[in-house]
């Protein structure tokens, strides 16, 4: 899991139109009269076409298939979580792609000649902003003169945004944490969709109402949920300071090993200050990040063991990015259930033993 600095995974969520292998049905065709070796010959050749034509199509060739009338948006997003947003919204009318995938780091992320001739190719591009994509930001300038590009937390009343002191200046850029935050996002892709493909005005709408209702019930789920951990427990330990808007939104404290953005190291004395911290609190749990390598976290429990305090690795939670495509983790809502059920077992409240029905 642990993969922030390998190769990005790109995930694309269009669904793709099953591959029809068409020429399989083509020896049936032919006249029996054919002596045996032409025959053969004939097969293998179909063998060989009906193994091209099974490929699976490349995003591009996705993007014109829809049906044969409508031409997908092509929208490319940076992190998935933007990426699962756009895509609840377009349905059937845009074809999603994600530049980072499963355990990417968003801070450290840089763009590939692949990337960029993908971002080329967008009509509309998402990003999150904030400083969150750092080494991205010189690029989507770039490509903003010339091409539709969107911040989606642009249209965030900045009062709503955190303004941390250790970065003066600067916002917090892990909104997705507060649920209800990132919903405000869900009316600025609305608008630049309908923009783009003004026919989709009352897809785009209906399935904006219906998402947004979605987040509301997954915030109401958040708070219930996470208000069961007893007072004494409500400090959560992670590797970097992505979940200060999580803490701020459904009442915890939140200590960070590193600071907000992951591009620096933490030093000896951050972590030998959160040590003492942990002890004296006798906090029980810290958290690992998928996004975020372990070691700060191994340096904190290695930290309390040698002061006599028992530290337990809590579970591992969704920070920077989503889980594996096709997992419940692989959407933002499941996601966000996943660390909201992770964190409040380890601190000792109560998981309901299933989900509300409008989030199962
Ligand atoms: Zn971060």
């Amino acid at each position: 899991m642990l993969t922030s600095h390998s190769a990005p995974a790109r995930h694309s969520t269009s669904v793709l139109p099953p591959s029809v292998c068409a020429s399989a049905t083509l020896p049936s065709l032919m006249p029996s009269s054919l002596p045996r070796l032409i025959l053969s010959l004939l097969l293998a050749l179909t063998i060989l076409v009906a193994g091209v034509a099974c490929e699976r199509p490349s995003p591009s060739a996705a993007a014109s298939t829809p049906n044969t009338t409508t031409k997908q948006l092509n929208v490319v997003a940076t992190i998935a979580m933007i990426g699962d947003v756009a895509a609840n919204i377009g349905g059937p009318r845009v074809n999603v792609t994600n530049l980072m995938g499963e355990g990417v780091d968003p801070h450290l992320y840089k763009a590939s000649p692949g990337d960029v001739r993908i971002l080329a190719d967008a009509d509309v591009i998402l990003y999150s902003g904030l400083h969150l994509e750092g080494r991205l930001a010189d690029l989507l300038t770039r490509l903003a003169a010339k091409q539709t590009v969107l911040q989606v937390t642009a249209s965030i009343d900045e009062a709503l945004l955190r303004q941390p002191p250790e970065f003066a200046g600067h916002f917090d850029p892990h909104v997705w944490f507060d649920v209800s935050l990132w919903s405000k996002t869900c009316a600025s892709i609305r608008d630049v969709l309908i923009e783009k493909d003004p026919a989709g005005k009352d897809l785009y709408t209906a399935n904006t109402l219906a998402y947004t209702s979605r987040l509301a019930n997954l915030h109401a789920y958040a708070t219930t949920t996470l208000a069961t951990i007893p007072a004494s427990s409500r400090v959560m330990v992670t590797a970097h300071d992505a979940f200060g808007y999580f803490g701020r939104a459904y009442n915890l404290t939140v200590l960070g090993v590193q600071g907000i953005s992951t591009d620096s190291e933490a030093s000896l004395q951050d972590i030998n200050k959160l040590v003492d911290t942990l002890v004296s609190n006798k906090v029980p749990a810290v958290f690992i990040e998928s996004s975020v390598p372990r070691k700060t976290i191994d340096a904190l429990i290695e930290g309390s063991a040698s002061r006599g305090h028992k530290l337990i690795i809590g579970g591992e939670l969704y920070s920077d990015a989503m889980g594996a495509k096709g997992t419940p983790e692989g959407t933002y809502v499941g996601m966000v259930i996943h660390n909201v059920n992770i964190v409040t077992k380890s601190l000792g409240g109560t998981v309901p033993p299933t989900l509300p029905p409008p989030l199962q």
